[in-house]
């Protein structure tokens, strides 16, 4: 795989757009609600559908486990494919409420890793989204707009590869684990996603000197 300087990448979105402080969210259970949500839809309807369920008290284990199912339905039917996410949430539900999010979230990371896995609705990045910032354990999130940038810095690798790339070049540390993967999204939605290619930051300057540290 080819290399790219990472730390360079990191500064200039940093220094572009500051701390983004992911997740927002009040508890570890509600970052694993937004997890499963955001996949397939805007934030802003993730926003509303997890308002909606902190009113109703939903945004805990025990109580969206005992659920009516139509109910959760109705609260998430605004981040489309509402069934399947209302029956993949209560699941979930179940199962942390069963297995306790304590001892879910102290396991080492490769086997709490491999149990969300096992769980339906939660992939790679789900999986590894609730490992950073939920149980805020150092796990590089890749989604979609670090494989396009990747890309475009002329590097290309599946989902475990770029992690890899990731995990190897930038230090172990969850804070920045956390920063990096935000300011990634922020980037891409200010300017992979409005098409300013001709001003893009990262083809610009990439490819000059180094800075220092993160
Ligand atoms: S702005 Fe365009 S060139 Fe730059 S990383 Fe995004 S998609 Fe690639």
């Amino acid at each position: 795989m080819k290399s790219v300087d990472l730390t360079r990448i990191y500064n200039i979105l940093f220094n572009e757009f500051g701390p983004q402080n992911w997740w927002p969210a009040d508890t570890s259970f509600e970052v694993v609600v937004g997890a499963v949500l955001t996949q397939q839809t805007k934030w802003t309807n993730v926003e509303r559908a997890i308002g909606q369920m902190q009113k109703k008290g939903l945004i805990d284990p025990e109580n969206m486990a005992e659920a009516d199912i139509r109910e959760i339905e109705e609260l998430v039917y605004c981040c489309g494919f509402y069934r399947q996410k209302a029956a993949r949430l209560k699941q979930i539900a179940q199962h942390f409420s069963r297995r306790g999010e304590n001892n879910i979230f102290s396991l080492p990371v490769n086997k709490m890793r491999k149990e969300l896995l096992s769980l339906k609705g939660i992939g790679y990045e789900t999986a590894d989204s609730i490992i950073l910032y939920a149980a805020e354990k150092p796990k590089f999130v890749i989604d979609a707009y670090t494989t396009r940038i990747m890309e475009c810095m002329d590097v290309s690798g599946n989902y475990r590869q770029l992690q890899e790339l990731f995990e190897s070049e930038i230090p172990e540390d969850t804070g920045l684990y956390k920063e990096f993967h935000a300011l990634i999204v922020e980037y891409a939605k200010k300017y992979c996603t409005k098409k300013r290619c001709t001003e893009c930051l990262l083809k610009i300057r990439v490819s000059g000197a180094g800075e220092n540290g993160y």
